[in-house]
């Protein structure tokens, strides 16, 4: 069983990540893939003490990278098997981990504006050290003053892409990002697309775009996507030549999302690694 997308507390989950993978073993998985947001740190630490991984699991290293589009949309995309060293790639992830710090003040200044409590020093209360700080962060510090009872509140009410105290934070464009991740020798897929309960998505067109590019695989679940969807992801697929792929997207309690909710068969997973010549995947 192997899912390719999951989130510790190297970024917004609330797994540690050695959690996470007792976690992952106990849902079944045989191969999972560490993909914070905009950082390797869960998995590196994770390999530093490798006798403390769960017999029987695999773990494919990778990230999943903000990148935003000219028009300012959102756009995630799951590297994998990347070179973690590669100087290109890393400094896209932390020129966008570093910005995340005054695009995190800008929306504590929107929201203390009109009369929510929260500071800077909350949301440092409530976040992990070294995780990549994020919305789910300012959506703990909120729950913690009391203003909002959970992190789907926080988003619905307060936190959403459409919100008045929304602001973006710079990342790179999703072409680049993809380019980025093949320099640095890894596979990349789009993150749940057309996944419109989420907030504005890329057209057909801009993911042909992005197909074009060098994109590898594309995410397929049932959780996020409807049938319209679904039948352009597979329209996508067979076009261009994308490697379908089930993952959960897992955060631990912060979200409903199972570990092994959606799996990638093993021979779509050996298609998609067989484009790879960057990091490897490790065990115990
Ligand atoms: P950011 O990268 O700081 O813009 O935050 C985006 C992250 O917030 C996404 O990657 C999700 O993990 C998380 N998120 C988005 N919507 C929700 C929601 N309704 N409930 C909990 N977390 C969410
Ligand atoms: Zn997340
Ligand atoms: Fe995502
Ligand atoms: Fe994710």
């Amino acid at each position: 069983m192997i899912d390719l997308h999951t989130h510790t507390t190297a970024s917004d989950g609330t797994d540690k990540p050695f959690e996470m993978l007792a976690n992952a073993r106990k849902a079944g998985l045989t191969m999972v893939a560490m993909t914070d947001h905009d950082t390797t740190e869960g998995w590196r630490e994770v390999k530093a003490q490798r006798n403390q991984i769960p017999e029987g699991l695999t773990i494919i290293p990778g990230a999943e990278v903000s990148t935003r589009t000219e028009l300012g949309m959102s756009v995630h995309i799951v590297g994998l098997l990347f070179d973690a060293e590669n100087q290109q790639l890393a400094k896209l992830l932390s020129d966008t981990r570093d910005d995340r710090i005054p695009r995190m003040e800008k929306m504590i200044e929107k929201l203390l504006a009109a009369g929510y409590q929260v500071t800077m020093e909350d949301v440092e209360e409530v976040k992990p050290a070294g995780a990549t700080l994020g919305r789910p962060h300012l959506a703990d510090a909120l729950i913690k003053n009391g203003i909002v009872a959970s992190r789907d509140e926080a988003f619905e009410e307060l936190l959403h892409n459409n919100s008045q105290f929304y602001v973006s934070h710079w990342a790179p464009s999703p072409v680049e990002a993809i380019r980025a991740i093949a320099a640095a020798g890894g596979v990349s897929i789009l993150a749940h697309p057309f996944a419109e309960k989420r907030g504005p998505v890329l057209t057909f067109g801009e993911v042909t775009d992005l197909a074009a590019a060098g994109l590898n695989g594309i995410e397929r679940n049932k959780r996020d996507q409807d049938e319209a969807a679904h039948s352009k992801i597979d329209q996508l697929a067979r076009d261009h030549n994308l490697i379908k792929v089930g993952s959960s997207d897992y955060h631990g309690s912060a979200r409903a999302n199972q570990l092994g909710e959606e799996q990638t068969p093993l021979d779509l997973w050996e298609n998609l690694a067989s484009n790879a010549s960057g990091d490897e995947v490790f065990t115990r």
